[in-house]
Order: C-alpha cells, then structure tokens, then sequence
C-alpha cells in the first residue's frame, strides 16, 4: 500500500465504551460522553451529553436481535451494509444531537469524547463496527480501555459470531 513508508500522523481519538466504565482507569476519555444506543434508558444515565446518531442501531434490528432472530454476525454485516459510505463519520463530520431542544443542531464530536453503549465488556456490541469504521476514516480508538487498530476489532468480530448483543 503506498502511504505507509511512513507512519501517519498521530490523528485524533475517540473512546468507545459503556456507560458502567466510567470509572475504569482508561475506558473513558477526557471529553464528554455521549450515546451510540438507540433507546438510552435515561434514568440509568445512558444518554450521557447526547446522541451521535449515525452509530445508533436502526430501531428496526433491535427486536430481531434480542430475540435471537438475527445473529450477531447478520447484525455486524446489516450495519456493515448501512454504513458503508462511511456518511458523516471522519473527524469534522461527525456530530451529535445534544439533548434536550427540539431538532437540534449537530455538535461536533471531537478527540476526547467517548462514545457509550450498554452492552458489558466482552459482550458483542455494535460498538465493535462502529470501532471498525471510525478507524476506516481516520480516528484513533480506545475500545474498552485498548488502543485498537482494524485488525485488532477484526478478531474481536471474528471471535463472537454469535453471541447476544444490546
Ligand atoms: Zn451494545
């Protein structure tokens, strides 16, 4: 691959986690923490400063996932498909709704901030793909406390084929 003589400049990074891990050592960056859920349960606190809409999961897949009807696989290659023009992701596109106005203004996301589902640790959770695809466009990413790269998020995808995400 050309571009890789040298290495690239170190670009700005997002951290991707849950909400339980706020307290971890590493889990959550400096900066505001924001949901990736697409039904944050508020009084649980799974809102966070907003919503980064383009890594919620369409309403649509939820069911079908919780009941088992979609496997975990069919579920990362569904969000594969949907966010492949990778719209709105690379760093100065990527926004997110802050709470509380109606149609709100996007908000810029920027390095420090951490993006937050509910699903434990270890558990398979979209924020895997969205890992994946934040890397594809130019982020640097902290997955649950680990500095990942594409083929480190490939693995974990790879690993759990069929587990039961959230
Ligand atoms: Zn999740």
């Amino acid at each position: 691959m050309s571009g890789d003589l040298f290495p690239p400049p170190a670009g700005p990074r997002l951290w991707l986690s849950n909400f339980a891990s706020a307290r971890s050592e590493g889990h959550h960056g400096p900066g505001r923490v924001l949901t990736i859920m697409r039904r944050p349960r508020a009084h649980l606190g799974e809102w966070g400063e907003g919503r980064v809409e383009t890594f919620a999961p369409p309403a649509w897949m939820l069911p079908r996932v919780k009941s088992g009807a979609m496997d975990f696989a069919t579920y990362v290659r569904c969000l594969k498909d949907l966010w492949s023009s990778c719209y709105g992701m690379r760093p100065g596109e990527l926004g997110y709704e802050p709470l509380g106005q109606p149609s709100p203004p996007l908000i810029e996301v920027v390095s420090g901030d951490t993006l937050c589902c509910c699903c434990a640790r270890g558990k398979p959770c979209h924020r895997w793909v969205a890992a994946d695809f934040l890397l594809r466009v130019g982020w640097r990413v902290t997955l649950d406390g680990r500095d990942v790269d594409r083929d480190a998020v490939a693995e974990l995808l790879k690993e759990t084929g069929d587990g039961t995400p959230g």
